[in-house]
C-alpha cells in the first residue's frame, strides 16, 4: 500500500485519538466532538459520492460560512475530489466564468442564489446542485444524513489537487490555484511547529473559509493537532470580546486588530488566556501593532503568504522576536529570493519582487499553462507580484505589491514609504498612496487617507498643512501632490485595500 498522502490523513488520525474531545464549539454554544467531526466528514464523503462526484472532480461551493461547509471541505479532500469554494460576493457574470472554467461535477449554493445559478449550472452542465443554508441546512446535509459514516479515505499522492481556489483577481481575470495535498500537508507541519499549536489551544475562529487564511491556516493547523475551534460565522466586535477571554489563539486580517483596539472595553483582562495572536492577509500598520502590545502585552506575530504558495514568512514564535512592519523568516523548507523582473537575483536590502520555492507552492493554474509558464522561473521560483527586501540575517519585509509601484517622472515611489508616513500623522487611520494618470510625470502620487476609528479620534490636518510637513521629510517627487480624507477606505473580504477602486475613483484628478 502506497504511504497516503492525502491531507485528510492528518485530520484523520487526530479523530480517532481526540474521539470526545471538543473540535467546534457553536456560536449557540453546542459542542461537535472530534467523533461526531469524523461521523459528519465520512457521511458527507459518502454523499458526495451518491451525487457521482469522484476522485478529481472540482465541487464549487458558493454559500455563507456554515460547520457543514467546513464539513464538506474535509470530506471533498477524504473523497479525493478538488474543493472550489467562491466568495459570495460574486456577480452572475464572474460566476458564468468560474463555473465554466471549474467544470465542477457537483454545485453547492443558498436558495436565495439559485435563480441566478441554476441557469449558469445548466449551460455549464454541471451534473448536480444541491443546497447549503447558512443556518446549516438544506438538501445536501439531508442526502449526508442518510448515509452510513465510513468512508475509505482516497489514497493521494502529493500533487493530487485538494483545492482549486480563483485568485482575488484585482488585475484581469482570476486565476484558478491548483492547490494539492503536498501544499497543505506541508504548510499544516511548518506551521504547527512555528506556531507551536497544540492540542489544549482553543482558536477563535472569525475568518471567512473561502480563503486560504481562514480555510487552511486556520482549519488544518487546529484540526490536525486535536484543538479546539470556537466557531463563528463572521467577525463581529463584541463577541470577539466575550469569547477571547476563553481563546488561547486568533487568527486575524489587521482590521480584526483595529477594530478590537477601537473598544475601550479590549485589554489585558481580555487576553488573559491568549498564547498567540496571528495577523496577515493585508499588511499590519506598525502603529497597530504598537498599540496592540501596550494595551494588552502581547506582540501581534505577522505572517505572510497568499493563494498561490499557501504561507511563506513567519515572524519568530519569541513575542522579543516579532517586529512590527517584518513579516519574518521563511518557513521551514521553503526558500525566498528576492529579484529584478528579468530574473536577476538581488542582494540584501535591495528592493524587488518576491519569489518562493518550496513544498507550499502550488502547481500551476487550472487550464492555462501558459499564466503558469510566465509566473514560475526556470529554476522552480514563483514570482509572487510582492515587492519586498530582504535584510543581511534573512528577514523579510513587504513594499507593496509589484502593480502598485508607482513611477513619476522616471522615478519608483514605494507606496508604503509614503504610507508609513502618513500613518503617523494625527487622527489617520490609514493612509493608501496610488499612482494616478499624470499630463507631465506619466503618473501623479496622491493619498486617501482614512479617519482613525473611535469616537476620541483626533481631527486629521489639512491638505495644505500635511503636504507641508511631508515636504520636509520626503523628496519632493514622492509627496503626494493631492491628499484626500475619506471615511474609510475601500476593502475586500480579506480586509485589503482595494487600489484598483482608488485608481479608478481619483483617476481624473490632473486631467
Ligand atoms: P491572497 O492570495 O488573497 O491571500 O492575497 C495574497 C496577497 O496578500 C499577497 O500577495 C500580499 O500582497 C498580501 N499579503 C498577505 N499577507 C501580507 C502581509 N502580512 N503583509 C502585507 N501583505 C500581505
Amino acid at each position: 500500500m502506497p504511504h497516503n498522502r492525502n491531507m485528510y490523513c492528518l485530520i484523520e488520525d487526530r479523530i480517532s485519538e481526540a474521539g470526545p474531545d471538543p473540535a467546534f464549539v457553536m456560536a449557540d454554544g453546542s459542542v461537535v466532538t472530534y467523533a461526531q467531526l469524523g461521523a459528519n466528514v465520512g457521511q458527507m464523503a459518502n454523499a458526495l459520492a451518491a451525487t457521482g462526484v469522484k476522485p478529481g472532480d472540482r465541487v464549487t461551493v458558493q454559500v455563507e460560512k456554515s460547520l457543514p461547509n467546513a464539513v464538506l471541505y474535509l470530506a471533498c479532500m477524504k473523497a479525493g475530489a478538488v474543493f472550489n469554494p467562491l466568495n459570495s460576493g460574486y456577480t452572475s457574470a464572474e460566476l458564468d466564468y468560474f463555473l465554466g472554467d471549474a467544470q465542477p461535477t457537483l454545485l453547492v449554493c443558498q436558495r436565495s442564489s439559485l435563480a441566478v445559478l441554476a441557469p449558469i449550472a445548466g449551460k455549464h452542465a454541471v451534473k448536480a446542485t444541491l443546497l447549503l443554508e447558512p443556518d446549516g441546512t438544506g438538501s445536501l446535509v439531508d442526502l449526508s444524513k442518510t448515509q452510513p459514516n465510513e468512508h475509505t479515505t482516497h489514497v493521494c499522492a502529493a500533487d493530487d489537487l485538494a483545492s482549486l481556489i480563483y485568485t482575488s483577481g484585482t488585475t484581469g481575470r482570476s486565476k484558478g490555484a491548483m492547490i494539492t495535498h503536498g501544499n497543505l500537508a506541508s504548510n499544516t507541519e511548518a506551521l504547527c511547529a512555528t506556531w507551536r499549536i497544540t492540542s489544549s489551544d482553543i482558536l477563535l475562529h472569525t475568518l471567512p473559509i473561502f480563503h486560504v487564511h481562514g480555510l487552511f491556516v486556520a482549519l488544518n493547523t487546529t484540526l490536525s493537532q486535536g484543538a479546539r475551534i470556537l466557531w463563528q460565522p463572521k467577525f463581529d466586535l463584541d463577541t470577539a470580546l466575550r469569547l477571547l477571554p476563553e481563546a488561547t489563539l486568533m487568527m486575524g486580517v489587521p482590521t480584526f486588530y483595529t477594530r478590537l483596539l477601537s473598544s475601550a472595553a479590549f485589554g489585558r483582562e481580555t487576553c488573559r488566556n491568549i498564547r498567540l495572536f496571528v495577523s496577515g492577509s493585508a499588511p499590519l500598520l506598525a502603529e497597530t501593532h504598537v498599540e496592540f502590545k501596550d494595551r494588552t502585552g502581547h506582540a501581534i506575530l505577522e505572517r505572510y503568504g497568499m493563494t498561490e504558495t499557501g504561507m511563506i514568512t513567519s515572524n519568530p514564535y519569541a513575542s522579543d522576536g516579532r517586529l512590527a512592519g517584518t513579516v519574518g523568516y521563511p518557513l521551514p523548507g521553503i526558500s525566498v529570493r528576492i529579484a529584478e523582473p528579468d530574473g536577476k537575483v538581488l542582494g540584501a536590502k535591495e528592493i524587488g519582487v518576491i519569489e518562493v520555492k518550496g513544498p507550499n507552492v502550488f502547481k500551476g493554474y487550472w487550464r492555462n499553462p501558459e499564466k503558469t509558464k510566465a509566473e514560475f522561473r526556470a529554476d522552480g521560483y514563483f514570482i509572487t507580484g510582492d515587492l519586498g527586501t530582504i535584510e543581511p540575517d534573512g528577514r523579510l519585509s513587504i513594499v507593496g505589491r509589484a502593480k502598485d509601484l508607482i513611477i513619476t517622472g522616471g522615478l519608483n515611489v514605494y507606496p508604503k514609504e509614503i504610507e508609513d508616513e502618513l500613518n503617523a500623522f494625527p487622527g489617520v487611520g490609514e493612509a493608501a498612496v496610488v499612482g494616478i494618470p499624470h499630463p507631465d510625470f506619466g503618473e501623479g502620487v496622491i493619498a486617501v487617507l482614512a479617519k482613525a476609528a473611535g469616537a476620541d479620534g483626533e481631527r486629521i490636518e489639512t491638505e495644505p498643512q500635511i503636504i507641508e510637513q511631508l515636504a520636509g521629510r520626503l523628496a519632493k517627487f514622492k509627496c503626494p501632490k493631492r491628499i484626500f480624507i475619506v471615511d474609510e477606505l475601500p476593502r475586500n473580504a480579506m480586509g485589503k485595500v482595494q487600489k484598483a477602486e482608488l485608481r479608478a475613483r481619483y483617476g481624473q484628478t490632473f486631467k
